[in-house]
Parts: C-alpha cells; structure tokens; sequence
C-alpha cells in the first residue's frame, strides 16, 4: 500500500482528542463531519478544521502552539496532485502571511496580487515556481518600501461588501460572559443589524 505524508497543525491534533463531540452552536446545526476541513490530494493530505466552530475557534486564537504541524503517513485517498506550482504558490501566501515586516493588510493585499498574477501566468500555460518565488521576493521589498500600502490605501471602497458584513454580524450568536443587562442590550444590537433596511444600515455604517 502506499503511503503518503499527512500534516495536521496542533489544534487538530488536539480537537481530535477531545472526549466525545463539540456542542457548540455551529457544531449543532452541521453535518456529522463538520468541522473537518481537510485536503486531500494524490500525494499529500493536509487535516485543517473550520473556525465557526466555537472549541476550534478558542484553540486558534488561544493556543500559541496552534499551527505547530506534526508529520505523519496516511493512505492516498485524493485523486488531485499537489503540483510544484502549487506547492510553491501555497508556500509563497505562508510567507507573505508571517513576513514580520508587513502589516495583516498589506499581507492580504500583496497575496492578493501574488495569486492574481499567477492565475494569469496559468491561464498562459507558463507553470515555472521560479516565476512565484521571484514575485513572491519583489512583492515584500515594495511593500517594505511603502509602495503597495500606497496602493491599497488608492483602492476604491467596496460599500456593498461593508454592508453585507454589518448585516452578518446580526446573524451573529455570541456566547457572551457579560452581567445580564448587558447581554440582552448586544443581543438586541446584532438582530437589530439582521433586520434593518438597507438605507438604515447603510447611515449606520456611516457613523461606524
Ligand atoms: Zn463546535
């Protein structure tokens, strides 16, 4: 049988050993094999897990050793192969998102030229990694220059999205530790985002 190389990050590892099911709200309302996120590709498999639930959310944020991988083998069940194109590309995002150097915006911005640039090279049939390790290296000295924040801070605002986000955030369930009066005033301050017109969100948007 073949085997291939399985990662699981530590907050895997640890929910996986929790002692029975998470009953978290999200957990409730999922399929059985919610929140497994994992990848699974012809010649590796990557174990993640979705962060709406409640127990994998709280590890993340709280766990600083969260993303620590451990290495292991596991039977090839994907048909996809994990390609050096996009091997690298994947490797190339990591180290735009931990670059010390760059904010969480400009990071989210220069991955997001990175993977714009490359689909275009793609779609030309050009698949060389070299091309993605050197933008990969360019995109961090503009943005140590100034250069793309410059840019980003050009880029026109999306309202609709801000807005479809704000409503969101009225669909919201918190588990919140707060005294009860102040409780049942957030609660009524999210249903009251879910509910609003359109016009109305928009002028609270405004305020916000
Ligand atoms: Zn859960």
């Amino acid at each position: 049988m073949e085997t291939i190389e399985r990662y699981q990050p530590e907050f895997v590892v640890r929910h996986e050993a929790l002692p029975g099911s998470c009953r978290c709200p999200a957990c409730q309302k999922a399929d059985a094999d919610w929140p497994q996120a994992n990848l699974y590709l012809q010649n590796q498999q990557r174990d993640s897990l979705q962060p709406g639930c409640e127990t994998v959310a709280r590890e993340l944020l709280l766990n600083p050793e969260a993303f620590i991988l451990h290495l292991s083998q596991a039977e090839a069940r994907g048909e996809q192969v994990l390609t050096p194109w996009m091997e690298t590309l994947n490797q190339q995002c990591i180290n735009l998102a931990i670059n010390p150097s760059l904010s969480l915006e400009s990071s989210l911005y220069a991955m997001g030229i990175l993977l714009s640039k490359a689909q275009q090279y793609a779609d030309q049939g050009n698949e060389d990694p070299a091309l993605l390790v050197s933008m990969g290296e360019q995109l961090v000295i503009l943005s140590e220059h100034g250069v793309l924040d410059e840019q980003r801070g050009q880029l026109p605002v999306i309202k609709e999205n801000r807005l479809a986000a704000l409503k969101d955030m009225g669909k919201m369930r918190l588990n919140l530790n707060l005294p009860m009066a102040d409780k049942m005033a957030m609660v009524l301050k999210l249903s009251e985002l879910s509910i609003m017109m359109p016009n109305r969100l928009s002028e609270r948007l405004q305020v916000l």
